[in-house]
């Protein structure tokens, strides 16, 4: 899968997903090094260029694109003389701003606590909640490492999270029941489930609000849906759905997320038939849809009839070309213009109708 991306596009992708937590991106850098230093990450030359950078711009943040050590993380601050996060804390800080639900929030801070709890340096941290706006909750800052008392306060921080962590998986355990028990009410309407799916950014939202007509968070920026919305949809034939929004999937989510955010997905898991939107205006649609698959295929869900929504298709300049034949049951519109909804819906009843064949008996 990380294969397919080269470095450029996922830094790309990292300046998107910096927007989407409403940073202005300054600049970008890339340095191609064997290996990374093991007490700045970046080359000696490259640190400097970097503060020099930060004199002349006054950033206030940097963002790694890989995983960074608490001590890198540590002297590049004091270098830098800027905030520096790396790419599971920017994720989580956008997880942790849209999460709506209250499993939506449990799951978030469980993923924040596990992600700090084997980082935490004796610099003291603070519980932080899910401070929405603030980029990076991470406990930066604060006092900075007084060796004694710090190894104190080191020991009630790692209590203190681990006392949290149990409390919330517990609570976490009885949401999920709630759900379960919702599912199996949902069950006995018999009614199909159609789970939208797709990249971030791909126009989720935006195809389920036309579809459904339900008002549901659409921004211009990726993760604008994190909890599952579900709305009763009538497709031609008079055939009932239940349509349910997810969240979107990234490149190179850490598999420790995918975990945290199990629950969200069950509505995958469980669903009838997937309607897969993909950015067919964007440079990258068939990595983004692999990146889908791939997701899909750890959920056991890739296998599931599929309908696919080439949408952006006002974007192009030329339509004609897209080869819909690439895609399962696809059919090319436009979510925003409202353009091939019609024959969208007209293909979901098609596929639906298909999964709802009553088994036939023959009698010999
Ligand atoms: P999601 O992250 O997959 O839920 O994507 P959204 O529905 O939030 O859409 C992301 C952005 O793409 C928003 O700015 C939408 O207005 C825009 N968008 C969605 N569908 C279309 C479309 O068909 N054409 C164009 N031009 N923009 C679209």
């Amino acid at each position: 899968q990380e294969t397919l991306w080269s470095a450029e596009d996922s830094l790309n992708e990292l300046e998107a997903l910096a927007r989407t937590a409403g940073a202005e991106v300054v600049g970008k850098m890339l340095q191609h090094l064997r290996h990374p230093d093991p007490a700045t990450y970046l080359g000696k030359g490259k640190v400097q260029e970097l503060a020099a950078l930060e004199q002349e711009l006054g950033f206030e943040l940097v963002i790694f694109d890989d995983e960074l050590s608490p001590s890198q993380q540590r002297n590049l601050e004091k270098a830098l003389n800027a905030r520096v996060i790396d790419r599971t804390t920017l994720i989580l800080d956008i997880f942790a701003q849209h999460a709506r639900t209250r499993e939506g929030r449990l799951q978030v801070e469980l993923a924040q606590l596990e992600y700090r709890l084997p980082r935490l340096s004796g610099r003291g941290i603070e519980l932080s909640q899910q401070a929405g706006g603030s980029l990076g909750a991470a406990g930066v800052g604060g006092a900075i490492g007084v060796r004694g008392p710090g190894e104190t306060r080191l020991e009630i921080d790692r209590r203190r999270i681990r006392n949290r962590l149990a409390e919330l998986r517990r609570e976490l355990e009885e949401v999920r029941e709630q759900r379960t028990l919702h599912r199996r009410q949902r069950a006995a309407l018999t009614m199909p489930v159609v789970a939208v799916v797709g990249y971030t950014n791909a126009g989720k939202s935006t195809l389920f609000n036309a579809l459904s007509q339900a008002d549901v968070l659409v921004e211009n920026k990726l993760f604008a849906t994190l909890d599952p919305t579900t709305r009763r949809v009538v497709l031609p034939g008079n055939q009932e759905v239940l349509l349910t929004d997810t969240v979107g999937f990234i490149q190179r989510l850490p598999t420790r997320l995918v975990a945290a955010f199990r629950a969200t997905l069950e509505e995958v898991v469980d669903a009838d038939v997937l309607l897969e939107v993909v950015d067919v205006s964007h440079e990258n649609a068939i990595e983004q849809s692999e990146t889908v698959n791939e997701v899909l295929r750890e959920l056991e869900a890739h296998e599931k009839p599929r309908v696919t929504a080439l949408n952006k298709i006002d974007l192009l300049p030329d339509p004609d070309r897209v080869d819909p034949s690439l895609y399962p049951n696809a059919v090319v519109v436009s979510a925003l213009r409202g353009w091939g909804l019609e024959a969208l819906r007209e293909k979901l009843a098609q596929v639906v109708a298909e999964q709802m064949v009553p088994l036939q008996v023959l009698v010999p």
